[in-house]
Parts: structure tokens; sequence; C-alpha cells
């Protein structure tokens, strides 16, 4: 069985293809988001989703959230006593995700389909792809969320030609697409994006207007309050607000604080958020040649399009109203596991070739001859542009530059700036070629780029015949299959939380959270119904423990209500 991944910024969620068609598979806690954060205890144990969110708001030291951001970086995250790359973090979200879609459809599941933002390059792709493989999937593909977005919306059903624009902003990414459909090819025509624009940035302002008016030093946060104070104005954000203003509250210092923020003002300080969101539109119209008047459909995806304000200036922007048909957060996840049906043949879907872009150029750095014959190093001469719809091949011919050159390097880069120095580094490939003149000596590079969008370069000195090929992969991040091996044993004795234990946990853990932020008699009220729900848990009768978790719940659910009143 193939399941579809939307591993995101924020949540992630998978999702299965049945009889009735693609349907999202609830985690551990019978839901169907789950947050993309990892927490980890003294006993090593991984806690992931909204354990490890709650776990987070006790012990902030000991969890990371927002790791998607570094996908394919250096990066290093620390959890407690343990350090983590980005990669192996997802690599749990993915672990706990393969185990509820195991549950669930009651066989074992190997393969996905994961999904990554259009706009992610080479490096970040290949860093989910191992992520997959860390959490024991066979990653049968890597699929761009805007491709996945429109196969959820069904645009693959549709006969004529159909042009549309995803416009998907999440929780930290946002990425603009144009995909035609042309006689059951389904093409990315182009993708822009900004990597850092999303929900969060929303949040931020919101919770920058709550401190401001505070006087809370932000600089003086300690790691708990910011936390806390955040997930306030995320609360706010997403549940805090009417049809004229958003009401953040927050208990600070033992005393309640609230915020009123007209929605006037908010959008008047989003001003900057919205200028940035217009860009990325801009350019992949004008890269995909086509007027705004010549898309037949826009499409939305991503939690934030659920925001009001949002939906308003999409609206403005396009000047019609966007389908939002789907669930906007579910969407790319449908949209992958149709896309691994396609991929098994399924009956019931309609196989349609799905083509991608590259999202960056790619070339080589160069020396070009200045007026007095002088060599400049440091010029980027681009191979495979931007945009080129993938599978892709392209070749160019390159000369050595002065007499008895035997050294050649082929420097690959990424990026779309004329200096070398300004792109993206991805390797380098050294060639020895034969002792001749000046121009003499010719080295055929071929770039090629496919379906999962991971590139490959190859040389080829024409007067030897003599060949080399690389996968990129000597980033500093990349690992070799035996290094990705011995981590991967290395991580194995880390155990994801017992599933079955897993809902009794998360209310453990926010009983913890809350006794934190409650005094008083609040406080001792907690106390008690934590011990009598852990008793009940000693005792180990799985009836009793059902219903005393329903107590524990309404009694967390009314201590938390009265704690948000203030006392
Ligand atoms: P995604 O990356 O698609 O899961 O989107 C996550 C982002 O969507 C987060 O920043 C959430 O705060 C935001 N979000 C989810 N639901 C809502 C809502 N009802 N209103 C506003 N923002 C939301």
């Amino acid at each position: 069985m193939i399941i579809g991944i939307d591993l995101g910024t924020t949540n992630s969620l998978a999702a299965c293809y049945t009889e009735e068609g693609a349907v999202i598979i609830p985690n551990r806690l019978g839901e169907r988001l789950t947050p993309s954060a990892v927490s980890i205890d003294e006993n090593d144990q991984i806690y992931v989703g909204k354990s490890a969110l709650e776990r987070m708001a006790v012990h902030p030291e000991e969890g990371a959230s927002l790791f998607k951001r570094s996908m394919g970086s250096q990066r290093k995250f620390t959890l407690g006593k343990k350090i983590f790359s980005s990669e192996e973090l997802s690599s749990f979200v993915l672990r706990s995700l393969k185990e509820d879609a195991e549950y669930f459809l009651g066989e074992k599941v190997e393969e996905a389909v994961i999904s990554v933002p259009a706009y992610f390059n080479d490096k970040k792709r290949k860093a989910t792809k191992l992520a997959g493989e860390m959490a024991g999937f066979k990653v049968e593909r890597i699929i761009s969320e805007p491709t996945a977005a429109a196969i959820a919306y069904g645009m693959y059903q549709k006969k004529e030609n159909t042009r549309f624009l995803v416009f998907d902003l999440g929780g930290g990414t946002f990425d603009v697409s144009i995909l035609e459909l042309e006689d059951d090819i389904m093409e990315v025509r182009a993708v822009a994006g900004d990597n850092y624009l999303g929900g969060e940035d929303f949040t931020n302002l919101i919770l920058d207007t709550f401190l401001e008016e505070h006087h809370i030093d932000k600089n003086n946060l300690s790691e708990k309050e910011r936390l806390y104070l955040r997930n306030q104005a995320e609360r706010c954000k997403c549940y805090g607000n009417t049809e004229n203003f958003f009401r953040m509250q927050a208990m600070w210092r033992g005393e309640k604080k609230e915020t009123l923020l007209l929605k006037k003002e908010f959008e008047k300080r989003a001003a900057m958020l919205f200028d940035k969101i217009k860009q990325p539109v801009r350019r992949s119209l004008s890269d995909a040649g086509v007027r705004l008047g010549e898309i037949d459909e826009i499409v939305l995806v991503g939690g934030t399009t659920r925001m009001p304000s949002v939906r308003k200036f999409v609206g403005k922007l396009f000047g019609r109203v966007p389908n939002a048909g789907v669930n906007p957060e579910e969407a790319v996840a449908l949209g992958a596991a149709i896309q691994g049906a396609m991929k098994e043949r399924r009956a019931a879907v309609k196989e349609v070739i799905l083509t991608d872009v590259c999202p960056f150029t790619l070339g080589t750095e160069v020396s070009v001859k200045t007026e007095g014959n002088r060599l400049e190093n440091n010029h980027f001469c681009p191979i495979l542009e931007r945009n080129t719809v993938i599978p892709a091949s392209r070749t160019e011919k390159f000369y050595t530059v002065y007499d008895h050159q035997t050294q050649v390097e082929i420097h690959i880069l990424q990026g779309e700036s004329r200096f070398a120095s300004n792109n993206v580094s991805l390797g380098t490939i050294s060639l020895t070629v034969p002792d001749n003149d000046a121009g003499k000596e010719e080295i055929v590079i071929t770039y090629t780029y496919d379906v999962n969008a991971l590139l490959e370069v190859e040389a080829v000195i024409t007067s030897t015949g003599e060949k080399i090929t690389k996968l990129i992969q000597n980033q500093d991040s990349d690992m070799t299959l035996e290094q990705m091996q011995k981590r991967m044993e290395e991580l194995a004795y880390l155990k994801i939380h017992p599933r079955e234990q897993e809902a009794n946990k998360v209310l453990l853990l926010r009983g913890e959270r809350l006794y934190e932020e409650a005094t008083g008699e609040l406080r001792e009220q907690l106390e008690l119904v934590t011990r009598q729900f852990e008793f009940i848990l000693d005792k180990q009768n799985p009836d009793r423990i059902e219903e005393a978790r329903k107590d524990y719940e309404e009694a967390l659910d009314w201590i938390e209500e009265e704690l948000w009143m203030g006392q």
C-alpha cells in the first residue's frame, strides 16, 4: 500500500486511496492533523505531534518544531542531551504517521509519496527523501505540493485544457504555482514562492501587538514564556477573532492581560506581508508567460488561507472568488495519496502524467574574457533554466581557457545571479584534460533533472572520451547510504511513545502544563484530579480508563476555562 504524506512545517498528515477515493488517515488521537513537533524525555522516549507540543510547553528545551524550514541545511537541534538534524526530526514525524497508517489500514505500509514545497531546491528534496527512508519508507516519489493539491481538486479529471494557479500559504512557506492540464498531461508551468512567509508571520504580528501594548520586552522572555505567549497568539489568530477584531488573552506573571486588535488595524500592519505575497504571484505569471485573465481556476491551499483577511486579499488580488472546495489543509495529502494510487495503476484513478519544473536555474561557473583580453572569473553560466519542465536534460559545451590548462573544475551552482559567488554551490567535479592550447579541449556537460528533481551532472572530455557522472551528493548534510544506515541504527532505539497510551499521555502532559500556569485553588484541584486519573491508570482496566479519561478531560477543560477567565 502506498500512502500520501504532506510533511508540513506546522502540521503533517497522511492519506490513503480507498474505494471511496482518497481519505485522510486519523492519527492515534483520532485527529486528522499531526503537529510537526518532536520532544524527547529523560528515558529517550520520543513524542510526536500534540503530546510533543504539550511537553514543549513545560520542557521547551527538550522539543523542536518548524524544523522543516531547516531541511537540507546543517542546522542542528538540541533536544535535551541529544542532537538531531531536521531530517532526523522529520523522520520521527514520518515514523509516527506510518504507525498510525498501519493501525488504520490493518496492514504494513512501506511506500509513500511525500510532498515538498515546489520551491524546495535539490538539497531540500533529497533531505526529505532521506527523512522518509529513515522512517522506513520506500519513497515512491517526491511530489510538489501544488501538483498534489491540483490533483486533489480533481483538476486531473478535467477534459478541456485548463490553466490554474495554486495559492498555497501554509504555516511557514508560501508557494504559487501555475499548472496546465492538456490531454491528460498535467504540467507545472511555473513556480515561485517564499520559504520564509506563512501563518507564523501573522501569529507574530498579533503577538508583537500584544507585547507592545503590555510593555513586555520580547528579548527578555524565557523560552517557556515565549512559547506560551506564542501559543496564545496562535489561538487568537485561529479562534479568537470576530468579524471586526482579534482578541488575544494571556496570563502574564499572575495577571490576566488582553489585547483587542481591530481587523482593519491588523490588515494595515500586515501590509508588508501582503506585499510579499504579491511578488511570487507576479513572478510565476511572468515566468509562465500568462496573464491573470488567462487563469481558469484559482485554488487555495494551506491553513493560512482559512484566515478571512487572507481570503479577502486573494479575492481582491485576483478579482474573483477562489476555489476552496477541498479543505485547504488536507488537499496536499489527498493529492499525494491519489498520486500513489496512480502509480499503483489503481483502476478507479485515471492515469495522468505529471510533470514538474525545476524551481531554480542550474548552471556552472565560467571565466569570461574582458575587453583587455583579461580572464574574469566568477561568472554564472545557466544550463537548465528555472521553470524548465522536468524530467529534463540540457547539454552545453565548454572549452579550456588558457594554454596548457590540464585541470578543469566544474562548479555546479543553483540560483539566479549573474555572479557565481551569489548562487548556491551544489558541488564540484574535477577533471584532468590533455595538455593543449587554449580553447582546444572541449568538455561536454549535461545536467539531468529526474522526476524527483534530483540532479545528475555528467561531464565528458571530448578528446579522450572520459566521462564523470555525479549525483549531487557532496553537501555536508547529504549522507552516504552507509552513513544513513549507521545513523538509523543509532536512532532505532529511540522509540516513539506507544500509540495505545498516547491519549492518556497527552492529557497528563496537559495537566502538567496547566499546573504550571495555575495557582492556588485551581492547582489543588488539578493535583486531585490528576492523582485520581493516575490511580486508575495504574489499575490497568481498559473500560475504567476510558471512562476516567473522559472525566479527567472534562475536568481539565473546566480548569482551563477558569484559568482563561482569569480566575
Ligand atoms: P499548514 O502548513 O497548511 O498546515 O498551515 C498551518 C498554518 O495555518 C498555521 O500557521 C496555522 O496557524 C494556520 N491556520 C490553520 N487554521 C487556521 C484558521 N482557522 N485561521 C487562521 N489560520 C489558520
